[in-house]
């Protein structure tokens, strides 16, 4: 990591996300997402893409999603601030389509450089597409999400051992209280691994 701190590293990506033209997204993009929170902790939370609010303020889980997340970290004690959160894509696909191959492609080497400078304990993957993404970084293939959900996938990345969490997108639980259910379930299991670690997140 040379000299930079971790902040610094972390920022120095949000700034290359920020004047990235690499997919067709910068044309639509009102601000880049690059994501926020303490590159210190252990977890890390990964969603799709920014959504509406997210693109109008540049800050990750701003709108109703986030405000179920805002609710459910609550829960377990677990303030936004206290983890760093991001998505696959840094821009928003116009009209909050599903990301392209293509834009995955360009866009996933912030992720992973996000990761191996945070080099989190955990994983948290929100919904389907981070999911599959981060599965595949690992060498695993998901079997749909509401297979894989709630279970701890442990696996090696960048010589460190971290712990891949998938569960569903706060947005699938808006209007289904079983997967809110479901999600604050698979929380609190994230909430117990903490505390076994004996780290109060
Ligand atoms: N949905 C996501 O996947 N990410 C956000 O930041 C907001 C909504
Ligand atoms: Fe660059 Fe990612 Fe934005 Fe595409 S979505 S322009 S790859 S930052």
């Amino acid at each position: 990591m040379g000299d930079l701190s971790r902040q610094d590293e972390i920022d120095t990506i949000a700034e290359e996300a920020k004047r990235c033209r690499k997919c067709g997204l910068w044309k639509t993009r009102r601000n880049a997402v690059p994501g926020e929170g303490n590159p210190n902790s252990p977890v890390v939370l990964v969603g799709e893409a920014p959504g509406y609010w997210e693109d109008m303020k540049g800050r990750p889980f701003v709108g109703a999603a986030g405000k179920i997340l805002d609710e459910i970290l609550e829960r377990i004690n677990l303030p936004r601030a206290n983890v760093y959160t991001t998505n696959v894509l840094k821009c928003r696909p116009p009209g909050n389509r599903d990301p392209r191959v293509a834009e995955v492609e360009a866009c996933a080497p912030y992720l992973d450089r996000q990761l191996e400078v945070i080099r989190p304990r955990f994983v948290v993957t929100l919904g389907r597409h981070s999911t599959a993404y981060v599965f595949s970084r690992i060498g695993l293939k998901s079997s749909g999400i509401t297979k894989v959900r709630g279970r701890i996938f442990p696996a090696d990345l960048w010589d460190s051992k971290v712990s891949v969490l998938p569960t569903f997108h706060p947005a699938a639980a808006l209007y289904n209280i079983q997967l809110r259910e479901e999600l604050e379930k698979d929380f609190e299991l994230l909430k117990s691994e903490l505390d076994r670690m004996g780290n109060p997140g």
